[in-house]
């Protein structure tokens, strides 16, 4: 599906207009082998609101960024490797149709295309692409993924002790683990998540107490299991907000890249009957 675009002049030009669109601001993209398959806006379900990102598919990694000028500008890159993903078709909201989940393991988030027919190409594409590295990389396909964030407009109240009305004064926080929105008395707790950060994270009071009764079996079992040699483990849990992770931002920070952006996907690759064939 791809083989023949690889190492092709076509293809370098191709990976060389996306890394000079990220410009300073992004990785190095040309690697040996490494094809463009296909790029197109679609709607990125963010924290605040959902908004137009810019999405390359290679056969190995999926990359995003926000739009500062189409196809001129992009920044806020995003590389994710496709052997990680798994994707989740989702239904229409009110808001959005279209809609599917990018799910990995340190991040899951939810993205919807202009029609279906799009929907369906971007996933059979994604999913082609995912078997391929999987089978190049001998992994099987990944079950734990982070749970998407729940959007800050889906609730008033906090979802945990659903007491706390939000308001300009009173912040939403968001549960690294289960993704909910909660307030700052229900999620006091921070717990060490490696998949997601080198630190401790935040977590609400429900996570808490499932995460530190898991961490205390697994011990439990460790100790059953006789390994007096073995050093006391750091222990996950830290009560109190201390690990300077308050901004709760999901970095998509930046103010601009809400235009109307065309949202004409293109795909480079044969095989299927694509809306936009170029080869
Ligand atoms: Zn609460
Ligand atoms: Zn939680």
């Amino acid at each position: 599906m791809v083989d023949h675009l690889a190492n092709t002049e076509i293809n370098s030009q191709r990976i060389a207009a996306v890394e000079s669109c990220f410009g300073a601001s992004g990785q190095p993209l040309a690697l040996l082998g490494r094809v463009l398959l296909g790029e197109g806006v679609l709607t990125k379900e963010c924290r605040k609101k959902a908004k137009p990102r810019i999405f390359f598919l290679f056969n190995d990694i999926l990359v995003y960024g926000s739009i500062v000028l189409n196809k001129r500008k992009y920044r806020s890159q995003h590389i994710i490797p496709l052997e990680e993903v798994t994707l989740e078709l989702l239904p229409e909201t009110l808001q959005a149709k279209n809609r599917w989940m990018i799910k990995t393991a340190k991040k899951s988030f939810v993205v919807s295309a202009a029609s279906a027919t799009e929907r369906q190409e971007w996933i059979s594409h994604i999913e082609e692409c995912v078997r391929r590295q999987l089978r190049a990389t001998g992994r099987s396909p990944s079950t734990e993924h982070a749970a998407p964030w729940i959007p800050d407009k889906a609730t008033d109240i906090c979802m945990r002790c659903t007491q706390t009305r939000f308001s300009a004064l009173t912040r939403r926080h968001h549960c690294r683990k289960c993704g909910f929105v909660v307030c700052a008395e229900c999620s006091r707790q921070r717990f060490l998540l490696p998949r997601l950060s080198p630190k401790p994270v935040r977590v609400c009071s429900l996570c808490y107490r499932e995460l530190a009764a898991q961490q205390r079996q697994e011990e439990a079992e460790e100790q059953g299991a006789g390994s007096p040699g073995q050093q006391a483990h750091l222990t996950r849990a830290i009560c109190g907000a201390s690990s300077g992770d308050d901004d709760d931002s999901d970095e998509d920070k930046e103010g601009s890249g809400d235009g109307d952006w065309s949202s004409r996907v293109e795909f480079y690759s044969s095989g299927v009957a694509w809306s936009a064939f170029h080869s």
